[in-house]
């Protein structure tokens, strides 16, 4: 048993765990506090490219990758360019993320590392953290793993899952027009499934491009290959490129309830407490908005889990992950009528759950033409 007692620990240091490790660590709150950080890898490879959006300059621009202000929405018939307004899309490698959070960490006297895989977390009026030949306590920890209930459960929550596979291509000739991403291009799908590809061009002669579909059920790896092969092919009329790296990823797009694992002594945090928003897969950003809510909510003596999640928008989440999951054919058309009737910097405040309830149904009403979501909606509101 370690004989410390600490005031927080954090049970994984992927992105929530180091969001709130460093939200933690810049502020003056905090310095009296001892703050234990557990995590099973070392955290030493690039693992997974996030990207986010946010207004103007914001904490991580200067480990960023890539920053546009530009985008455009590939529908099947039509290219349309979107108005950003104020919002920059940012892209950052998590090895970078990973490499600059620790070192900012390892700064701070309060925070202690532990290299360990966590096992069971026993709360009572101290938590026990055990690992495998160690026991740590806590007043109150933060824990970053997916309950196995999430997987288990046999209740009847929507688990649709947003799963892709990216190339970064490499050219010999300029190629890319890197002032500009592609948030969602549908010329290159599968009949029947919500799928498309993104591309995002780092420079003239690089770019990440990620076919994703948003489905209940995985499919062969062969077929992502193909669909990036044709796109590359057909579409972006490339045949001469490298592919210089691949990523693969799966994020549930669910409305499971995570939270009600949180209790006074725990609080579950990223992907497993549910902060990956069920309507688009991205948390990065939420994983930083939540960090500062709960350290605002520790300095205000509220338990760390109060308000994190707004129930509206959940509703909202849930009625949208509902329809893809029963009529995944419908997702080309729904993305299709929200891009080509909306602003993009009102749908990026929606996503970000910043609307007010008028803009929301302005939003709402772009599907009116669709009946079935009309009666959804209206169940929402009443
Ligand atoms: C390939 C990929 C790309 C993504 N891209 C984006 C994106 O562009 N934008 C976006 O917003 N979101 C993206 N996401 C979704 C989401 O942002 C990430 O999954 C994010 O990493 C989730 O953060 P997290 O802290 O919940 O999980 P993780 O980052 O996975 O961190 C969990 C940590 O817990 C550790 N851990 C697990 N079990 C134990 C244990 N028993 N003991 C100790 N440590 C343990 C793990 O090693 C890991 O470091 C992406 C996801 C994937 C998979």
């Amino acid at each position: 048993m370690d004989s410390t007692s600490y005031d927080y620990a954090v049970v994984g240091t992927g992105a929530a765990g180091l969001h709130l490790a460093m939200a933690m660590a810049t502020d003056k709150f905090f310095d009296s506090k001892k703050i234990l950080l557990l995590e099973k890898s070392q955290k030493d490879v690039n693992d997974k490219t996030w990207c986010f959006w946010e207004k103007g300059v914001g904490k991580w621009d200067g480990i960023a990758t890539k920053i546009w202000d530009q985008a455009q929405f590939m529908a099947t018939d039509q290219q349309i360019n979107l108005n950003m307004g104020a919002y920059r899309y940012k892209m950052l490698a998590s090895f970078d993320f990973y490499t600059y959070t620790k070192n900012e960490l390892r700064k701070k006297s309060n925070f202690a590392w532990v290299n360990v895989e966590v096992g069971n977390i026993l709360c009572d009026k101290i938590t026990t953290i055990e690992t495998n030949g160690q026991a740590y306590l806590a007043k109150h920890v933060f824990d970053s793993r997916i309950t196995p209930n999430f997987y288990n459960s046999t209740d009847n929550y929507t688990r649709l899952l947003q799963h892709f596979k990216g190339w970064i291509i490499e050219t010999d000739e300029d190629v890319f027009d890197d002032t500009s991403f592609v948030m969602m291009d549908f010329r290159i799908t599968v009949p029947n499934t919500t799928c498309f590809t993104y591309v995002l061009p780092i420079n003239p002669k690089m770019a990440l491009i990620e076919f994703t579909f948003f489905s209940p059920s995985l499919v062969e790896d062969e077929i992502y290959e193909n669909l990036l092969s044709r796109y590359v092919k057909e579409i972006l009329k490339l045949e001469k490129y490298k592919i210089v790296n691949r990523e693969k990823g799966v994020i549930p797009m669910s409305d499971y309830p995570f939270h009600k694992d949180n209790n006074q002594h725990l609080t579950k945090i990223g992907t497993a407490g549910g902060w990956v928003k069920p309507a688009s897969g991205y948390s990065f950003k939420n994983a930083e908005r939540y960090s500062q809510r709960i350290v605002d909510n520790i300095k205000n003596n509220r338990l760390p889990s109060y308000k994190l999640v707004n129930t509206l928008f959940r509703k909202y989440d849930t009625l949208f992950i509902d329809v893809l999951y029963h009529h995944n054919q419908l997702g080309v058309g729904l993305f299709e009528t929200m891009y080509r009737k909306n602003e993009a910097h009102k749908i990026l405040a929606f996503l970000d759950e910043e609307t007010t309830r008028v803009e929301e149904f302005i939003i709402m009403n772009s599907f009116s033409r669709w009946p079935f979501m009309r009666a959804l909606f209206k169940k929402i509101f009443s």
